[in-house]
């Protein structure tokens, strides 16, 4: 094998060349305390076959390759605990895919362990499929994450050494082309997070997801990480003066303890304040307080509730924030005990407890879960405490279970991976069609549900479904794996009744769609009766009007109200009492313009901004379109995507809908680029909030297309019973720019609590 080297070219620079030693050495000094005989010999021969085999090898970086599969074993030692055999599968992980040496020659130089994690990294990243039947229906992607899935039960840590080298992969993203950039981070987020999760690797979760965020949403993350740092002073003098009283108490109770304030990830922080929609400065537990105590593994239960003891001492607890995960850990081995506490200010701080054990296990998951498995046999075999069969260790027999099941072929490849998936994210349903197609369904997805995930129409007129077969109810729940066939009939229409079990937004707003079209009548009625009388009554009907009669009989929405008039359930006496409130309340009338219409000049752009400004390769004119799922705007950071019956379409880079779909099918990414051009318009919706107050409409109205000159294509507003005003406009802006400029003048229009930018109007 050796010989086999000689004749390569050795292009390296001395300089190098004493950069790979000194890396080398490093990971030796870091290393060599776990070494037993023969270990450093190990570590040695594997770091020269691989040094010797990628010698003529760069990174994209210019580097010499071998940096990259020192870095890997560097975090295989460091940040995930492995041994020798996982160091040395670490250094030879890219050696029999890029290099002459095969991996017969690994297992005679190294033996069967090693050779083996070596193939099993190797397998993951090659396309070719050899052993496994192959699904057409799942993307060359997932078949390649089937195959890491397999190697799990086989020896864990092959996918330990995977996601170290996706790690450092993630870690040295700078250098890829931009769609490679979105390909790898996209599969980072879909599959090697959540893995990491599952193995209860927290501290390479938080960082893969980071730097997904770094590379797919730039400006989110730029924006965060400034935050973070300008309040940085601010908010370590908080917890220094938060954790003083603890740390007293603490030592005086005779606990050696390390108490240190965390801050929270980006990544944790942008999806608070995305699922919350809350902006930066309301996020409140943007960091953890963690105390951890020294002290023997005998009594550390009692002694963590002691020490929340000593904290609610000085910290009020919120009684519904108490989550023990001592009694009984998270799936993934984690073991804590975590409160909120009300802290000085008025704040509410959230405190982790626990002890250095379960700290080396949450922060290295599962080969510290081993160590100290190893370590405490003896020890629970007398006491007999706590069962061995931890969530981890009864995972991983499943996996094996499920493997078994596949090699006998009881479990088709789509099968396993799905269920595994399943597994990972616990919130999605993976169900087939007829055809054996593979549809992903929210969890809780019912017959019904999957009706209208095939089509809006079939959803419609959906009369049963057959899963696996049998004859099932439309609220039916589905199962991983069930194959669905849908039982149509032309005279079935939507009743109000079926969005009591549907779950998925898409069959929610199908129901609702229709059952609108047959309340349109009514409503029709409604708007009749209700112009009528309001003419009888000297008063003239408009939008606002409208709103104000919303808010006496408290009533959020227009459509309701017109449809209790067409049915009869608000008479004209209502309408009687509502002009005497009125008449106290002002005499101020007021007009509002609420729908400016497209204009033909803004029609002919919009057509036009379709041929020459967006550029796709390096090439303008080809052919595209806007996805609706994130209505990209000229400036935003954009990719295309090839689909199979619809041409190219454009989506934002940070368009939550892709990350799936770009994890599975990378090849399908092409770069596109937006260069600006002034005259163009394009369509945005903006979400707005307030209090109401008289004029409110006409002054939002007065700036848009007034001042800023905006035109503005409808305005959709509605006035909850306090009064608070909602609702979202659509207008036309030449780019981000632009819109950010229309953004910061709403938000200074008297009333106005929010203005945000939305993907879509729903
Ligand atoms: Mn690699």
């Amino acid at each position: 094998m050796i010989n086999k080297m000689a004749h390569k070219i050795d292009n390296q620079t001395e300089e190098e060349k004493r950069e790979i030693l000194r890396r080398y050495r490093h990971l030796l000094k870091t290393a060599s305390p776990y070494f037993k005989e023969g270990d450093a010999q190990l570590i040695k021969k594997a770091f020269r076959t691989a040094a010797d085999g990628h010698i003529e090898m760069r990174r994209k970086t210019g580097e010499p390759y071998i940096f990259h599969p020192i870095a890997v074993a560097q975090i295989v030692v460091e940040e995930i605990n492995l041994g020798p055999t996982a160091i040395a599968a670490a250094l030879l992980h890219d050696v029999v895919e890029d290099t002459e040496v095969t991996i017969e020659e690994i297992e005679r130089e190294f033996g069967t362990k090693i050779a083996k994690i070596v193939d099993g990294v190797t397998k993951i990243s090659s396309t070719d499929v050899k052993d496994f039947e192959f699904d057409r229906n799942i993307s060359q992607q997932a078949e390649n994450f089937r195959k890491m899935l397999l190697t799990l039960s086989d020896d864990v840590r092959v996918i330990m050494v995977k996601i170290a080298d996706r790690l450092h992969n993630m870690r040295t993203l700078d250098s890829m082309a931009r769609h490679k950039q979105l390909k790898i981070a996209s599969e980072t987020i879909y599959i090697y997070a959540p893995l990491a999760h599952r193995l209860g690797l927290y501290k390479i979760k938080s960082e893969l997801e980071d730097l997904y965020l770094k590379y797919t949403h730039q400006e989110a993350y730029r924006d965060i990480a400034q935050k973070l740092n300008e309040t940085k002073v601010k908010r370590d003098k908080f917890i220094e003066d938060f954790i003083a009283p603890l740390r007293e108490s603490i030592s005086n109770a005779g606990f050696p303890a390390r108490i240190l304030g965390r801050p929270k990830s980006i990544y944790s922080i942008w999806n608070k304040m995305k699922v919350q929609n809350i902006p930066f400065e309301k996020v409140y537990d943007l960091f953890a307080i963690r105390i951890i105590i020294d002290v023997n593994s005998e009594n550390e239960k009692s002694d963590c509730w002691r020490v929340y003891s000593l904290v609610t001492d000085s910290y009020n607890p919120n009684p519904d924030r108490l989550r023990d995960w001592i009694s009984t850990p998270r799936a993934n081995g984690y073991e804590s005990l975590h409160t909120t506490v009300m802290g000085p200010d008025g704040k509410w701080v959230e405190v982790q407890i626990r002890t250095e054990r379960m700290d080396e296990i949450a922060e290295k998951g599962f080969a510290a879960h081993w160590k100290y498995k190893e370590q405490n046999k003896n020890k629970s075999k007398k006491n007999g405490k706590r069962s061995d069969n931890s969530g981890l260790d009864a995972w991983l027999g499943v996996i094996r279970d499920l493997r078994e099941k596949s090699k006998k072929g009881e479990w088709t490849a789509t099968e396993f991976i799905n269920d595994f998936r399943q597994d990972l994210f616990e919130k999605e349903v993976f169900v087939f069609t007829p055809k054996g197609e593979l549809l992903t369904l929210a969890n809780g997805a019912t017959a019904l549900d999957f009706a209208f995930h095939v089509h809006t129409e079939i959803g419609y007129h959906c009369l049963g479904a057959k899963v696996n077969q049998k004859l099932v109810p439309l609220n039916h729940q589905l199962k991983n794996g069930d194959q669905v066939e849908i039982i149509t009939s032309k005279k079935q229409t939507p009743s109000a009744d079926w969005l009591r079990f549907v779950q998925s937004a898409k069959a929610k707003a199908g129901i609702k769609e229709y059952l609108k079209s047959q309340k349109e009548i009514v409503v029709n009625k409604g708007l009749h009766i209700l112009r009528k009388k309001l003419s009888d009554l000297g008063l003239h009907y408009n939008e606002t009007l409208l709103d104000q009669i919303k808010i006496f009989l408290e009533l959020k929405k227009s459509y309701d109200l017109l449809h209790a008039i067409g049915k009869g359930y608000i008479t004209p006496q209502h309408i009687n009492r509502f002009k005497e409130w009125k008449v106290k309340r002002d005499n101020e009338a007021k007009k509002a313009a609420v729908a400016a219409p497209e204009s033909e000049n803004l029609k002919k752009n919009k057509n036009k901004a379709k041929i020459d400004t967006l550029f796709i390769g390096d090439e303008s004119g080809i052919e595209y379109t806007l996805a609706k799922c994130c209505n990209p705007l000229p400036g935003d950071d954009v990719f295309g995507f090839i689909t199979i019956h619809d041409g190219i379409k454009i989506h934002r880079t940070d368009c939550p809908q892709m990350v799936k779909a770009m994890a599975q099918h990378g090849d399908r990414i092409i770069r596109a680029q937006w260069k600006s051009q002034r005259e163009l318009a394009f369509l945005a919706i903006l979400k707005v909030q307030g209090t109401d107050r008289l004029g409110l409409l006409k002054d939002i109205t007065q700036v848009i297309s007034g001042d800023l000159q905006v035109n503005m294509r409808a305005m959709n507003i509605g006035i909850t019973d306090e009064g608070i005003f909602a609702g979202n406009i659509k207008v036309f802006v030449y780019d981000t720019q632009h819109l950010e400029t229309l953004i910061t003048k709403i938000r200074l229009v008297e009333g106005i609590v929010s203005v945000d930018r939305c993907d879509t109007d729903e």
